[in-house]
């Protein structure tokens, strides 16, 4: 290993992940008294189940709600994230419009850039530190192919919702005057994004919802959901409504083991940049940042200024296995280091404090899906395919307008009450995903070591056989 970017002596694998190290692990709530009546149960404390317990409350105040977590609130992906708030969509727009219409893609498009400022919004009402800036976002470009893809993308995002003031294509010179990435060529630059601390966010959240006169039942696990009843290892919650909101858990509960794919992203986060690499980088605001990549890397600048780099190192274990507490695998902490001197060879030298892995839902047509059956009052929301902290809040709002039978604009919205076929049983399943990953880092290679503007074939045919493609 070489010694830029080397763990540090203070180097934890896993711990659930950086956020909770640098927020201190909460000691869990009571679990669930016996078996309990309620009016909707709520199974999964992340943001999905947390959002939907803060608008059903609004609404609708004497409303009884019991929320069924396995661990604490913000164990899962809400509190180990990459911390962008973004309105990047859920899913593919193109393929909401073909089963919908554009106008209605566009609405969900829409809907995204408000639930931006709806999460800032609510977090300033209610006094949730969640160290939020809004700076937006930076998609850069580091090769040919990249650059092209950029440019592609905004004819294409132009048409289902994207106005030029939301998105703009900057040059290298414009893109320098924010952030200096070797090499990098230019960016896409949208407004719509929030640099947030994930876990303060699950924290603070959840604070105000348990305020809110919601039960919050936590080391309880869900082992069963029918209609009416939440089954769980500490009695049953009767209720009207049950909804699901597991995200890359779901694969754990009977009869969803193929629902959504739990796939792994990964993240490591510095020690504090000194600010002479600081001032070389040339990064002064809080601009979210990725880069172009197939298999992309998404990194935040922290308020205690330390990077976050994230990416899908290993992105997907045998049976639908998750980590235990966010513990990577192989040389995943590796792969993210070098991306790391890649993008900031200024700050080799600056050591990685944390490395860590959480699950996200992967639909097999990667997108959404909120939906509430009135009939049996199932419901459940997710497969936010990795932009999930904004989506969840849209997702929490759209839940408790069906479960109220609220006429409201969301509940129309192209995500809603969708049907998705099953992932491939095992071993199809893991030789697919990994088969996949290997051939988008197969592509990256063959695009950062050319001089040719088109995208690797390679990534073309990955795209086709997994369904991304939108
Ligand atoms: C490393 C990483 C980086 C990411 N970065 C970003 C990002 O920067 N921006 C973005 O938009 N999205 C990002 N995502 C995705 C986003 O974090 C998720 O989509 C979102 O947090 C999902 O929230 P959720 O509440 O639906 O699920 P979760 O937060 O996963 O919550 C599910 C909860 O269910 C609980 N649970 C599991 N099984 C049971 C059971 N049987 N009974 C009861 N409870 C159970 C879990 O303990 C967990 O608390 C990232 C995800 C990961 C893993």
């Amino acid at each position: 290993m070489s010694a830029d970017f080397a763990p540090t002596p203070r180097f934890v694998d896993g711990g659930i992940s950086y956020w909770w190290r640098d927020l201190g692990e909460p000691a869990c709530r009571a679990p669930l008294a016996g078996d309990t009546d309620a009016d909707v149960a709520i199974v999964g404390a992340g943001y999905t189940g947390l959002w939907t317990a803060y608008y059903l409350k609004a609404h609708q105040p004497d409303l009884r709600i019991v929320m069924l977590e396995k661990e604490f609130a913000g164990f899962g992906a809400s509190g180990r994230n990459g911390g962008w708030l973004s309105a990047e969509p859920p899913g593919q727009l193109g393929r909401y419009a073909r089963a919908h219409g554009r106008e209605s893609a566009v609405r969900l498009q829409r809907a995204m850039f408000h639930t931006v400022d709806e999460v800032i919004a609510v977090a300033g009402r209610e006094g949730i530190d969640a160290h939020i800036v809004k700076d937006g976002y930076l998609q850069v470009a580091t090769n040919p192919a990249q650059q092209r893809r950029l440019a592609e993308h905004v004819p294409h995002l132009r048409a289902h919702g994207w106005a030029p003031e939301d998105l703009q294509l900057i040059d290298a010179a414009e893109l320098g005057e924010r952030v200096r990435i070797p090499g990098a060529s230019g960016a896409l630059f949208s407004r719509h994004c929030a640099r947030i601390h994930p876990a303060r966010l699950a924290r603070g959240l959840a604070e105000v919802v348990e305020r809110s006169g919601v039960t919050i039942a936590e080391e309880t696990t869900v082992t069963q959901v029918l209609p009416g009843q939440a089954v769980t290892d500490h009695g049953t919650v009767r209720a009207q409504f049950v909804l699901r909101a597991l995200e890359g858990f779901t694969s754990g509960l009977e009869g969803h083991r193929r629902e959504w794919l739990p796939m792994a992203s990964s993240m490591v986060v510095t020690e504090p940049f000194p600010s002479a690499v600081w001032n070389e980088i040339g990064w002064r605001g809080a601009e979210l940042l990725s880069d172009e990549a197939h298999a992309f890397a998404y990194v935040q600048q922290t308020r205690d200024g330390r990077i976050a780099l994230g990416g899908r190192a290993v992105p997907y274990r045998y049976g639908s296995q998750r980590d235990a507490r966010g513990e990577t695998l192989g040389n995943t902490v590796e792969q993210l280091r070098e991306v790391l001197g890649r993008l900031f060879p200024a700050a080799r030298g600056v050591g990685i404090d944390h490395g860590w892995s959480g699950v996200l839902g992967v639909p097999r047509d990667w997108c959404a899906t909120v939906a509430v059956d009135a009939a049996t009052g199932l419901g459940h929301a997710g497969g936010y395919v990795g932009h999930g902290v904004a989506s969840t809040n849209l997702a929490g709002r759209t839940l408790a307008d069906l479960v109220l039978r609220r006429d409201s604009d969301l509940v129309t919205l192209p995500w809603v009450g969708r049907t998705v076929r099953r992932w491939e049983p095992e071993p199809l399943r893991w030789l697919g995903v990994r088969g996949l990953y290997a051939a988008y880092r197969m592509a990256d290679r063959q695009e950062r070591g050319s001089a040719s503007s088109r995208t690797s074939p390679v990534a073309h045919v990955a795209d086709r056989i997994s369904g991304r493609a939108g």
